[in-house]
Parts: C-alpha cells; sequence; structure tokens
C-alpha cells in the first residue's frame, strides 16, 4: 500500500540523515566543537552555536522519555488513531519525537517510561525512508 502519511521535507544539510536511512542506518549530527549529537539536524550546533557538524551512525537504540496517546490525527494519520506518540532520549544523546510501535494505545498503562526501544524504518518513496520506533522485545 502506498505510503499515505505527510513526508517530511529534505535540505542540503539533512542529506546525511536520509542517505543513511535509506541504507536502514540511523544517521545523528554532532558537533565537532562541543561533541554533543542533536535532533533534529541544523547547520549551527544549538548548544555552543558552533558550524561544524559531522555526522555519526547511532546505535539505534533509545529509551522512552515521556509518550502521549493519540485520539485525534489528520490525513494519513486519522484512521491509525488511537496510536501512541513518544520522545525517545537517544542512546547518542537528544531526543527524537516519534510514532511509538509496539505498545497497545488502549492499555497506555502498559507502557514503560524508560522502556528500551530500537529504531525501524518505513519506506514512504524510493528517497525517503522514516524512521518510527519499537518497544524492544524482553530478551
Ligand atoms: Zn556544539
Amino acid at each position: 500500500m502506498a505510503y499515505d502519511k505527510p513526508i517530511p521535507p529534505k535540505g542540503l544539510h539533512t542529506q546525511p540523515f536520509w542517505d543513511g536511512a535509506k541504507e536502514g542506518k540511523l544517521m545523528l549530527p554532532r558537533c565537532t566543537s562541543c561533541n554533543r549529537v542533536h535532533w533534529y539536524p541544523r547547520l549551527i550546533c544549538p548548544f555552543c552555536h558552533a558550524t561544524e557538524i559531522e555526522w555519526i551512525e547511532a546505535s539505534g537504540e533509545g529509551r522512552i522519555h515521556t509518550f502521549a496517546v493519540q485520539h485525534r490525527a489528520f490525513g494519513g494519520w486519522a484512521k491509525e488513531v488511537p496510536y501512541v506518540t513518544a520522545y525517545i532520549d537517544l542512546a547518542e544523546g537528544d531526543r527524537m519525537l516519534t510514532v511509538l510501535r509496539g505498545v497497545d494505545a488502549e492499555r497506555p498503562e502498559t507502557i514503560e517510561i524508560g522502556g528500551l526501544v530500537r529504531v525501524e524504518f518505513d519506506e514512504a518513496d524510493e528517497d525517503t525512508h522514516i524512521p518510527f520506533w519499537r518497544v524492544a522485545e524482553a530478551s
């Protein structure tokens, strides 16, 4: 089925992210001056304002920082309600907003703050693979 959700716009400063996503890799921008990872991608480090940014391949692991159950949505997301959005504490630093998978939106009490999640990618179109996060299976 065709991907029917909004597709984020691309820019030159985000191309390394999209190139990595096509290969199933989570690429994150890191400032070479203060060494901190930031999300979303910017031309200037939000922590120290340096302009020297490199890209690193992240582990693809994170932890649930917080979440909310969405009961109303528009466009392609409308048929998905209820669903869970969450902020993920990335293992490398900073946070990413996502639609969280592998959880029961009807039973939010079962969602664990701090729970381990892993990234996965949906192919929206040939050039756009969008990251989502899924609760990791207990091993
Ligand atoms: Zn910095």
